[in-house]
């Protein structure tokens, strides 16, 4: 074998839970270890450690982030009621790649992992339906309340001189709920920046997708500064490169999306792309057949997973049954942090290491060696469905023939 590859600086590894922390290590052993003198500052997101921490190590990883421009990050929990029991919590801390994104800002982009023998579901997709998800506020950052009896709720904003705006949400006469969002318009304008700039570097079409006929302050203010920024900035490069921005009503685009070819940047609000991405993964073959990079307008990036941490195959695993999890998007997640801390330190050697990291991962699944999510659609049908660990072997059996 040759020489291991040699890294500068170190990537941001954020551990993670459950299923996804098994097969982390997997990959780790089976595929990169034997090939490259790993650098990494580890941070352990494990639950019980945030929790531990009263969620003090979720922060530090984000600044590390900072400090180091690349992360790669495992699916974490993010608890709710039945968790904290579960794991006997202090409380239920919010979701880490909530906590993150908040500190490094930015965009999600999002792309499905296409397969010859797995065909989407859709059968007019062509090409793959790229995300661009922002990355900040709205729900993930809300303040709720849940209102026990008769009262009036309302929004105040308190002006820096201590002028007062207030606006009714409603008058209780019985218990309900409230919830207070917001967004900014250095952030939503860095996020329209950031999906312009993709679509010209994939030159591919931007569609646009709000809810501003019923919410025509927020949404609308999505819109109109998305509108600015194209009509200022970008126009001419788009009809240059041939390529189209297109605004519409989230429900149109879903119905357009549907009757396309794909082949388009959808760009989303935080909580829609949430939803759009799970459903475009599926329709494309799997949760774990997508890859997910967030990008900060400040330089720095982050690859994940963006799948959850597989719980039922989890608990499966405890109890000693094999499971047939699928490790693609962890390994796409671990190839593109590679291939970028190789961009940024000037190692080549990364890039092409990542490379063929994701063909003998691509290799495998088209030679009809494949986990169960996927066995069941594959077209012509699988030669061999393969438990979590023997997949990644088949992986590093390609990866170690490539040389
Ligand atoms: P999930 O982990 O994404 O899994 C949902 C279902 O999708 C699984 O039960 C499995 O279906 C299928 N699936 C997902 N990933 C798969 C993979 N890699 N291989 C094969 N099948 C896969 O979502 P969840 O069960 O709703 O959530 C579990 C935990 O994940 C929650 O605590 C949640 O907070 C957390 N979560 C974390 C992130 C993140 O950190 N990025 C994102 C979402 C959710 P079958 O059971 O039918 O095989
Ligand atoms: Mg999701």
């Amino acid at each position: 074998m040759t020489d291991k590859i040699q890294m500068k600086a170190p990537l941001v590894e954020m551990d993670g839970d459950e299923m996804t922390r098994i097969m982390w290590g997997m990959v780790k052993e089976k595929l990169l270890l034997p090939y490259i003198n790993l650098k990494t500052e580890y941070y352990d997101l494990a639950l019980k450690k945030r929790d531990e921490t009263d969620d003090k190590i979720t922060i530090e990883a984000a600044e590390a982030i900072k400090k180091y421009g690349v992360g790669v990050k495992c699916a974490t929990i993010t608890p709710n009621a039945a968790r904290v029991k579960e794991y006997n919590l202090k409380k239920e801390w919010k979701s880490p790649n909530g906590t993150i994104r908040a500190i490094l800002d930015g965009t999600v982009f999002r792309a499905p992992i296409m397969v010859k023998n797995i065909k989407p579901a859709v059968k007019n997709w062509k090409k793959p339906i790229l995300i661009g998800r922002h990355a900040y506020g709205d729900v993930y950052k809300n303040v709720e309340h849940r209102i026990e009896g008769a009262g009036k709720a309302e929004i105040v904003f308190t002006t820096e001189n201590g002028e007062e705006v207030r606006h009714t949400i409603h008058d209780f006469n019985g218990p309900g709920i409230i919830q207070g969002i917001h967004n900014l318009d250095g952030s939503i304008s860095s996020f329209a920046e950031a999906c312009f700039a993709y679509a010209l570097d994939q030159k591919v079409d931007l569609w646009f997708a709000t809810k501003d006929t019923i919410s025509k302050t927020y949404d609308n203010n999505f819109k109109e500064l998305f509108e600015k920024i194209y009509e200022e900035e970008y126009k001419k490069e788009f009809e240059k490169a041939g390529i189209t921005y297109f605004y519409t009503l989230i429900d149109d685009a879903v119905a357009r999306i549907m009757r396309s070819e794909g082949g388009m940047l959808w760009a989303l609000k935080n909580y829609d792309g949430d939803v759009m991405s799970d459903m475009l993964a599926s329709a494309f073959g799997s949760l774990a057949m997508m890859t997910s990079v967030l990008v900060s307008p400040h330089g720095y990036f982050e690859y994940e997973a963006a799948h959850g941490t597989v719980q039922k195959h989890y608990y499966k695993y405890l109890k000693g049954e094999k499971t047939s999890t699928n490790s693609v998007a962890l390994i796409f997640a671990w190839s593109g942090a590679l291939r970028k801390r190789g961009e940024l330190d000037n190692i080549p050697e990364l890039g092409v290491f990542a490379d063929k990291l994701e063909a003998a991962a691509l290799e495998t699944i088209e030679d009809g060696i494949m986990t169960g999510d996927l066995a069941k659609l594959a077209e012509p049908p699988a030669q061999k469905t393969v438990y979590t660990a023997e997949f990644l072997d088949e992986v590093a059996r390609r990866l170690g023939d490539e040389g």
